[in-house]
C-alpha cells in the first residue's frame, strides 16, 4: 500500500529544517531513512503532510572525536556507517559490534541511529548500551539547544524526552576509563530482539565495577543496579556466577511484560544468560 500524498521538502541547513517544522507544525514530521516512518504512514498509523528530509544535511551524517577523547556521533549516521566507522570500532568496538548486528543489511543502510531513537520502539538495541555507555543526545530547536542522557531521553513506548519540533542533532559517547570494556549481547527469534543486555566491566583501584542494562524486555532500557551492588568487590574467578544469579533475582523485580516476542518469564530467564554472556565476553 502507497501512503497518504505529502510534499517532500529537502532543506541543507539545520536553520532551514527547523523553520519548515515552525511553518507547518502537526502537518510536518522529520524525515532521515523511512524504515519506521514510510511503514507507519502506509500503514496509515501516522500521516503527515509534509516530511522534512534532514539527509541533506551534511554534518548531522559525521562521525567525529571530540576534544575529551569522546565520539560525538551524527543522528543520520546509519547503522552500517557506525558499525564501519574507524573511531567506533577503536573506541568502541561493542558499540560497532552492536550496530553490525540491527535488523538486515537492507535497514541498516538507511535506517539511522538518530530515528531509531526518536522512534523509540522498545525492540530496539542502541538504546540499552547507549545507557549503559552514558551517552547523551543533542537535541536543537528554535529555542535553543539542550543535551540529556539518553537514559532520560527514552521516556516508554514509543515516546521520548524529545519536544515538537527539536532535531536529535548527535550522540555523545563519553571517553570509556582506561580498560574498560563494554559488551552487548541479544536473542530474538524474530527480526528485533526479544531481550537485550549490556555489561560494562570499568577496572577501580579497589575493585571492577560492573553496570548492566536489560533492554527490549520492558517500555525502555532498565538498569540492574542491584546486581552492580551485589558484585561489588567481588573477585573475577567468581563474579560471573554471581551476576547470572543476581540478574535472574533482579530480574524477577522489574516490569516485564508478555508480547509478540515471547513470555515476560522467558525474557527474565533471557536477561540472565545474556547478562553471563556478556559479562564473561568482558572479561575475555
Ligand atoms: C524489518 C526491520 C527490522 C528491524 N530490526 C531492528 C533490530 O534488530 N534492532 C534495532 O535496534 N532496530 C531494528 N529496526 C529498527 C531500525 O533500526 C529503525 O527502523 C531505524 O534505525 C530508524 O531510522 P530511520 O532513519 O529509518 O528513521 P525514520 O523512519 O526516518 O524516522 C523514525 C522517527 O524518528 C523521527 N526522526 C528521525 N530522525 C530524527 C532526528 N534526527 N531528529 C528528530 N526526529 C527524528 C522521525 O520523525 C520519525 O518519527 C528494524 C526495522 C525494520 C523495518
Amino acid at each position: 500500500m502507497l501512503p497518504p500524498r505529502f510534499e517532500l521538502h529537502r532543506p541543507s541547513t539545520i536553520e532551514g529544517a527547523l523553520e519548515l517544522m515552525a511553518r507547518f507544525g502537526d502537518d510536518a514530521t522529520f524525515y532521515a531513512g523511512g524504515t519506521e516512518l514510510l511503514v507507519a504512514m502506509k500503514a496509515r498509523v501516522l500521516r503527515y503532510a509534509h516530511l522534512i528530509d534532514l539527509k541533506k544535511i551534511g554534518s548531522l551524517a559525521e562521525i567525529h572525536l571530540n576534544g575529551s577523547g569522546g565520539i560525538l556521533i551524527g543522528a543520520l549516521s546509519t547503522h552500517h556507517q557506525i558499525s564501519c566507522n574507524p573511531y567506533v570500532i577503536t573506541h568502541f568496538p561493542g558499540y560497532a559490534a552492536l550496530s553490525e548486528n540491527v535488523a538486515n543489511i537492507r535497514v541498516r543502510i538507511a535506517g539511522t541511529l538518530g530515528g531509531n531513537l526518536c522512534f523509540a520502539e522498545p525492540h530496539a538495541d542502541p538504546a540499552t548500551l547507549l545507557c549503559a555507555l552514558n551517552a547523551r543526545a543533542h537535541l536543537v530547536s528554535l529555542k535553543g539547544r539542550r543535551i540529556i542522557n539518553i537514559s532520560d531521553f527514552i521516556l516508554g513506548e514509543f515516546s521520548t524526552a524529545r519536544e515538537d519540533g527539536e532535531i536529535l542533532t548527535h550522540i555523545e559517547l563519553p571517553p570509556l576509563p582506561h580498560g574498560a570494556r563494554a559488551v552487548y549481547r541479544s536473542f530474538g527469534q524474530q527480526e528485533r530482539p526479544t531481550a537485550g543486555v549490556a555489561v560494562v566491566r570499568t577496572p577501580h583501584a579497589t575493585g571492577p565495577e560492573w553496570k548492566i542494562w536489560a533492554g527490549a524486555v520492558s517500555s525502555r532500557p532498565l538498569e540492574l543496579s542491584l546486581v552492580t551492588e551485589a558484585v561489588k568487590g567481588v573477585a573475577d574467578t567468581h563474579v560471573i556466577d554471581q551476576i547470572r544469579v543476581q540478574s535472574e533475582v533482579h530480574a524477577e523485580t522489574l516490569e516485564i511484560h508478555d508480547d509478540a516476542h515471547g513470555g515476560a518469564d522467558y525474557k527474565r530467564h533471557l536477561i540472565s544468560v545474556l547478562a553471563r554472556r556478556a559479562a564473561e565476553d568482558c572479561l575475555s
